[in-house]
């Protein structure tokens, strides 16, 4: 939990400020974003104030996770969208602007203009191994 001030969501979890709210368990919120990028925009957002993924326990991310397969077939039901973004900004040079986890899920239709810049890159020689030596090593020993 942040000891600052609370986030704009957390505002939204304590009914401060108002919502379209769509879902809500013990753990998770989910409500319309303010400014959609498309009708239907969803945030999924944890109850508790964590800034960024990296700091979000087990059973939390477990409890986001449990409830995004539901959230992405409604979305997908009420507007008919055949696809959908979901998209996590983690970190402000990512594009994240709300300190507060949250995770998009943007309804996409064919032609409808959104999307970002994705060009892929290429390894050098050993860049790869190198990184999944360094990647498999933290996750085996997190600490
Ligand atoms: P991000 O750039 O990933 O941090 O996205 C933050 C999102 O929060 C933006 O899409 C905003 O439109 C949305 N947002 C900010 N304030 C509110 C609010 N009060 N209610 C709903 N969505 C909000």
């Amino acid at each position: 939990m942040s000891a600052a001030s609370p986030s704009v969501f957390s505002r939204i979890v304590s009914g401060e400020i108002p919502a379209h709210k769509v879902y809500e368990d013990a753990h998770v919120l989910a409500f319309l974003d303010v400014g959609p990028l498309a009708p239907g925009h969803v945030l999924l957002i944890p109850k508790g104030e964590f800034a960024t993924m990296d700091a979000v326990p087990e059973d939390v991310a477990a409890a986001l996770g449990r409830v995004l397969p539901r959230l992405v077939r409604a979305v997908q039901s009420a507007t008919g969208a055949p696809g959908i973004n979901v998209l996590q900004n983690n970190g402000k040079v990512s594009g994240q602007e709300v300190m507060h986890v949250h995770f998009h899920l943007i309804p996409r239709q064919a032609g409808d203009g959104l999307g970002y810049r994705w060009n892929p890159g290429k390894y050098a020689p050993g860049e790869a191994e190198k990184l999944r030596d360094q990647l498999s090593l933290l996750l085996t020993d997190p600490a």
